[in-house]
This record gives structure tokens, C-alpha cells and sequence, in this order.
């Protein structure tokens, strides 16, 4: 079974991929991981990819493509695979096409965990950092036993400027400009399914296996 998981940052993409990893026993392939593990083997696409990331530059569409192409050949993707993270624009989704072409094979999903963008913001600025060990808290859904202060060490907790409600949006509303025009595409195709993930974990995880099994 081959996948795209889609969503904005927060909708909790990474846990139901994660679930679906398990259950489903297909690879979880994030971008990050991907470039990560082709530079550390040092291909030639994971050498030129460091070289523009040293750069702090973009690393161009074609050695990204290039790179999910060696990943997508693996053996392990041999049942299928999930893709998170990647394609990101729609030149990315047409090479995507193209290799899966050539590998004979289609894309059966693209998973949307749809949550809205105002929703995300209570989520996302509720994060506070400890400045001494480092530890996440959330305001409303994992809060320290006191309010304001580390568990572990006393410390009074931060927010972190990524984390502020004007930051959070901005980051937002760009996530989805670049996403819509994705959503759109693949809808057009008829791959894409959503996923309503403005609720429990668990509940989410039960529709997406819902679409995943009606498939078999
Ligand atoms: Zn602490």
C-alpha cells in the first residue's frame, strides 16, 4: 500500500504515522530521515544534498527527487511505503508520478489529517520549554503538575518565539498555501481521503483504517 501523508504542522501527522507503521507494517519515510540516511551513506545525491543544506540553501527538486527515488527502491518498500513530507510542491507530486511509474506502481492514498488552521494555534502556542533540561509541556494537554514550572528541576518554563500565537499563525497560513494547491492536485485524482483530525487520537487512527481496509 502506497501512501502520502498529509497535514498542517500540529494536526498530528507523526502519530498516526507511527500507527499506521505498526499496523500496517510499511516504512514511514520522512523527508528528514531520507536525507539524513543518503548523506550518511554517502551517495552521490546525499553528497550534493549536504552540499546545498551547508549552504543553508534549498536543495534542489531534482536531487530531492532523486533521493526518494533511491529511498522508494529499497527493499523494505517492496509492500508499500508512507510518505511524509514529501511531495511538497506540485513539480515534486509530477517527478513522484514518474518514478512510480517507472517502478510500476501508483499511489493508493493520500491521507489529508485535516484539522483547521485556528484550531492548530491553541495547540501549537500552548508549548512551553524548560530552559534547563529541555523538557515540552503543553498548557492544556500534558501541563506541569504546578503551572509555569518544571516537574524535574523547579525551573520557570518559556515559550519559545516559534511557539508565540502570531508566530504559530504565520507558519500556519504558509504550511497551507503551499498545501492546498497539493490537496487539489491529488484530489483531482482521485487518491485523496481526509481524515477529520480534530479528535481523539485513537478516533483518527479508527478512520483512517477505515479507508485503509476498504481498500483490500
Ligand atoms: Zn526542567
Amino acid at each position: 500500500m502506497n501512501l502520502i501523508l498529509m497535514g498542517l504542522p500540529g494536526a498530528g501527522k507523526g502519530t498516526q504515522a507511527e500507527k499506521i507503521n505498526e499496523k500496517y507494517n510499511i516504512p514511514h519515510i520522512s523527508t528528514g530521515d531520507m536525507f539524513r540516511a543518503a548523506i550518511k551513506e554517502g551517495t552521490d545525491l546525499g553528497k550534493k544534498a549536504k552540499e546545498y543544506m551547508d549552504q543553508g540553501a534549498l536543495v534542489p527538486d531534482e536531487v530531492t527527487t532523486g533521493i526518494v527515488r533511491e529511498r522508494l527502491m529499497k527493499d523494505d518498500c517492496k509492500d508499500g511505503f508512507l510518505l511524509d513530507g514529501f511531495p511538497r510542491t506540485i513539480a515534486q507530486a509530477e517527478s513522484l508520478e514518474k518514478i512510480l511509474s517507472e517502478l510500476n506502481e501508483t499511489i493508493d492514498f493520500v491521507l489529508h489529517v485535516d484539522v483547521p488552521a485556528e484550531n492548530l494555534v491553541e495547540r501549537l502556542s500552548g508549548r512551553r520549554i524548560c530552559p534547563t533540561c529541555g523538557t515540552a509541556y503543553h498548557v492544556k494537554f500534558n501541563p506541569p503538575k504546578e503551572e509555569g514550572i518544571c516537574d524535574k528541576d523547579g525551573s520557570a518554563l518559556i515559550q519559545r518565539d516559534d511557539d508565540k500565537p502570531e508566530t504559530v499563525k504565520n507558519r500556519l497560513a504558509v504550511n497551507l498555501e503551499q498545501m492546498q494547491p497539493l490537496l487539489d492536485f491529488y484530489e483531482n485524482k482521485g487518491y485523496l481521503a481526509r481524515v477529520n483530525g480534530d479528535q481523539d487520537i485513537e478516533i483518527v487512527f479508527q478512520e483512517v483504517q477505515e479507508i485503509l481496509d476498504n481498500k483490500a
